[in-house]
């Protein structure tokens, strides 16, 4: 088993639901074990304001798949919760990230491991250090630091 670490985030639809429904749905896939969850923050979008706020969590877990079969798992899952019917809208409302994969770096065409946006994002980085506040980088760098370097942030935790 590989633990890894997942970022979830969702703005379109009823983000904070989708998200709930998913970690249900998580608790009882065999893909996954040990399914644990940050909280849900609040985030304010980036570039044009006049879009809903992004729900955003992380998730660790424990998987016996591949890198690869992990990624067709998460971009199932996608298609699945996150296409909204609607005529005006095609846009995704679910994000599913593959943060960590135990110790492992990986470049492959459809797969980047880590996540080559997470050091700089704090949607991403608060509630992995909520979830895991020891946890380092393959590279030795600590979620604490990165968090410690980023400017501010601004997200607001969902009770
Ligand atoms: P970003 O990755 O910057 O957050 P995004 O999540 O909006 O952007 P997507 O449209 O979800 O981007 O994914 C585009 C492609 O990224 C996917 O088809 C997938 O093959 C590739 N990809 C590369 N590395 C990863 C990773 N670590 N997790 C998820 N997808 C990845
Ligand atoms: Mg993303
Ligand atoms: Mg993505």
């Amino acid at each position: 088993m590989n633990t890894v670490y997942i970022a979830l985030g969702a703005n379109l639809g009823e983000p904070e639901r989708t998200l709930r429904e998913l970690l249900d749905r998580l608790q009882h896939v065999p893909e996954l074990a040990r399914v644990e969850c940050s909280s849900l923050y609040r985030s304010a979008p980036m570039g044009p304001q006049d879009q809903p706020d992004y729900v955003n969590a992380v998730l660790r877990a424990q998987t016996n798949l591949a890198p690869l079969a992990l990624l067709d798992f998460l971009q199932h899952l996608e298609d699945e919760f996150g296409r909204v019917r609607s005529r005006r809208w095609g846009a995704r409302t679910l994000d599913l990230d593959l943060l960590l994969f135990a110790n492992l770096e990986l470049h492959h065409p459809r797969l980047t491991v880590p996540h080559p946006g997470m050091t700089e994002r704090d949607f991403v980085l608060v509630p992995l250090h909520e979830l895991a506040p020891e946890l380092s980088l393959p590279d030795g760098r600590t979620i604490g630091a990165l968090l410690d370097g980023l400017p501010s942030h601004d997200l607001v935790k969902i009770t």
